[in-house]
This record gives structure tokens, C-alpha cells and sequence, in this order.
């Protein structure tokens, strides 16, 4: 078949091989210790299950409204409102099979081909992928480390814009660095939106996947919720990564393009599941609260044993399930300086399975620092313990 042009400005998630390399390994008859893709292995809370599985028996398995049911829409803008003080309501919420497709979604409404936008990098890879396949230009600005964790490079952010600067990516508690920036960043992350007349996706999956203190919203500074279309998932908070369901939320105009993009692709979102989110909005929060307990547990003892590996540092995260630890020195003396060789001779020797800076996109210039990426999702505390144990034996030997 002759593949059509275009295809070649998608990119993929490479991190989807590292699990098949994983896989492999573990196929093999090896112990494999999983900390290289962000899935959830906690169930989803029962209430939301029992809420699928009756809403199924009741006959809600036919299409939906292509922008969700009104239930839906409703309780997540209420929910929305209460957490960042907005005053969203039905019509401006656009519910997603995920919250991945708001990416898309998102650049296809508002950015022409020759459009810049910004996005950040290392960053979650999906945005590269995607203002490149529309026709854009990627324009990538930094995070970079801080005093206790690491933080937006707002030097770097302001040197990237243009005047054909369109879209500005933004994902505070950030996807793989764990960063957060204090409210006098944002403050001044939405003055320069506002100053350049950007519209921007607020890419907010971890907003409550969080260990202490309230996120704060970028869409709640002045002149954000006009330009802000906040990207909404379920799959974090309440462990539903594979059921699909997120939303778009922003000004209606363009969540009235989305959902109109929504009945082209998609048609509509699964009708039980939306009746199962309203559940897990409504409903009792023990079970999310349940899981943040036992994300945080294992954020410190992740954090304390790698602390503990020679040529390796790391910093203690307040969000998001990812550490991204330093481990320039631990690459030096095992004399290698290739990501791709290092994660594989790790793997290979002790089962450790993670993602190296490569996933997360393309090295900036002047970036002379190595990192990894390792999720603590989908590894409980015992193989946390013996995984990171072995990595420790590995850089001690
Ligand atoms: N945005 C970020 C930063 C993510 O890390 C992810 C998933 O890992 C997503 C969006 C999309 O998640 P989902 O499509 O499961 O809602």
C-alpha cells in the first residue's frame, strides 16, 4: 500500500516499545519490575464499576449525544468549578474517549498549517506528534531543575514565541518531571498567553493526583478561561485508564467544534461509562482517595531508595505518579552515554524497565544532564523494593 504523506509527520509514544521490549523480556522467564509506562495497576473503585455494570443491564448501551450526556457534561463542570472556581457549565464541556483525543482535538479547531506552537519538552510526546501531523510548527520550551524540584524555564518559553505563535501547550504538574509551578508563575505564564494572544490547552491529567496542597489552575488567571480548553481524563484519579473517558472544557465556540470533530471521528463517547463517571464524580470518594495513599507510599520509598544509589539523584515530586531522577553519574561510570544502550543494559541485568529522556522528545541544545522516567503506577511497594534494590546492586557493582 502507498501510505499517504502526511503519516509521515505522526509521531508514536515510544514508550509503548519499551513494554513490548518489557514484555519479551518477561516472556522469557524473567522478573520484570514495570515502572516505564503510566497505567494504573489499582482496580477501579467498586462504585464505578457497579455503575457501568447497571447502567449496561438498564439498556445503556446505544449511541449517546456526539458532546456526552447531560448528566455528564453537568457534573463535570460543576466539579471543574469547585476545584478552579470557574463558572463553566454543560455547554462548554465536550466529553472525550479519553483525555488523549483533546490533544488532537484541540490543535485541529484552533491551529492553520504554518501555525507555531509551543509545547514543552521533555514532555509528554503526543503534542509533538500532533501540531506536526495538522501542519504546524513545534516549537518546544523547557523544564528545567530547580531548588527542590524541577520548574518551567520561562526564559526559554519567552525566546520561543513568535508572531506566528498560535497554541500554547501547557501541562502544569508536568508529565515526566513531576514539576509544578507556584501561582506567581502561573500568574505570569497567563500574562504572556494573554500578551501574545495565545490559545491554550491546559493539559491538566494530574491535577488530582496530588500529596498535599490544592493544584491551582492555569484557566483561573485573568483572561484564561476565554482562551483555556482544559484537558479532563478520568484515568488517573479513579484508575480508569482503560475504560477511555476524559473531556474537553473551555470557551463554546470551540467545544462546539470539538464535539461537531467528535461526531466525525468517534461519534460519541461509550453511554454506560459516561453513566459510570457521573458515579465516580457523584459519588463516594473513598476509593480515589484510596489510591492517592497508595501512590504517595510509594512515591517515598521510590524517592528514598533512589536517593540512595550512587551517581543517581532524584527529587521528591508534591504531584503526578513519575520520578525523574539524574543519573548522569550512574551513566558515566558504567561508560555509557547513550540513552537506548544504558536502559537496555539495565533491563537486561536486573529487570528494571523505565524510559529515558528520549521518550519524553528531542534533547535541547545545551542540555548536559541524563534523565529517566520511572512510574510508580503500575508497581506495588514490594516490587518497588526488590526492583530498585537490584538497580542498586547493579550501579554498585
Ligand atoms: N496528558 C498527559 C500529560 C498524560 O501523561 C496522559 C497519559 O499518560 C494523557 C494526557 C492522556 O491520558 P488519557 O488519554 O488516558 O486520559
Amino acid at each position: 500500500m502507498q501510505i499517504a504523506e502526511r503519516i509521515r509527520n505522526l509521531g508514536t509514544e515510544t514508550a509503548f516499545a519499551v513494554s513490548g521490549e518489557a514484555r519479551a523480556f518477561a516472556e522469557a522467564g524473567n522478573a520484570v519490575y514495570p515502572f516505564h509506562l503510566g497505567d494504573i495497576d489499582m482496580r477501579t473503585p467498586d462504585n464505578i464499576i457497579h455503575a457501568a455494570h447497571q447502567a449496561m443491564l438498564a439498556g445503556k448501551t446505544g449511541y449517546a449525544p456526539n458532546a456526552g450526556i447531560p448528566e455528564l457534561r453537568e457534573a463535570l463542570a460543576a466539579d471543574v468549578n469547585r476545584a478552579r472556581g470557574s463558572s463553566y457549565t454543560a455547554a462548554n464541556v465536550a466529553v472525550q474517549p479519553g483525555g488523549k483525543p483533546v490533544i488532537g482535538k484541540f490543535i485541529q479547531a484552533l491551529m492553520n498549517p504554518g501555525d507555531e506552537a509551543l509545547f514543552p519538552n521533555p514532555g509528554y510526546p503526543i503534542y509533538e506528534s500532533q501540531i506536526e501531523y495538522f501542519g504546524g510548527k513545534a516549537v518546544p520550551y523547557a523544564y528545567i531543575p530547580g531548588e527542590n524540584n524541577f520548574r518551567l524555564d520561562f526564559d526559554a518559553l519567552e525566546r520561543a514565541v513568535s508572531p506566528k505563535t498560535r497554541l500554547l501547550i501547557f501541562n502544569d504538574l508536568q508529565n515526566p518531571t513531576g514539576a509544578e509551578s507556584s501561582r506567581e508563575e502561573l500568574e505570569a505564564v497567563a500574562r504572556f498567553a494573554v500578551k501574545h494572544d495565545l490559545k491554550v490547552l491546559c493539559d491538566e491529567a494530574y491535577f488530582d493526583i496530588r500529596y498535599g496542597g490544592d493544584s491551582v489552575s492555569l484557566s483561573s488567571f485573568p483572561g484564561m478561561e476565554e482562551s483555556c480548553v482544559i484537558l479532563y481524563t478520568f484515568s488517573k484519579k479513579f484508575a480508569m485508564t482503560g475504560w477511555r473517558l476524559g473531556a474537553a472544557i473551555g470557551p463554546v465556540d470551540v467545544i462546539d467544534v470539538i464535539a461537531r470533530i467528535n461526531l466525525n471521528d468517534e461519534s460519541c463517547s461509550n453511554h454506560f461509562i459516561q453513566i459510570a463517571a457521573v458515579e465516580a464524580l457523584k459519588g463516594d470518594q473513598s476509593g480515589p482517595r484510596k489510591i492517592l495513599e497508595v501512590l504517595r507510599e510509594r512515591r517515598d520509598l521510590g524517592v528514598d531508595i533512589l536517593n540512595s544509589i550512587p551517581g543517581v539523584s532524584c527529587y521528591r515530586p508534591n504531584a503526578t505518579f513519575y520520578l525523574y531522577p539524574d543519573v548522569t553519574e550512574l551513566m558515566k561510570a558504567k561508560g555509557l552515554e547513550d540513552y537506548e544502550a544504558f536502559r537496555k543494559d539495565v533491563l537486561y541485568k536486573t529487570g528494571v524497565s523505565f524510559c529515558t529522556r528520549l521518550h519524553f522528545g528531542r534533547a535541547l541544545p545545551g542540555e548536559d544532564r541524563n534523565y529517566i522516567r520511572l512510574a510508580y503506577s503500575g508497581i506495588d511497594a514490594d516490587l518497588i523494593r526488590k526492583g530498585l534494590g537490584l538497580l542498586k546492586e547493579y550501579a554498585q557493582a
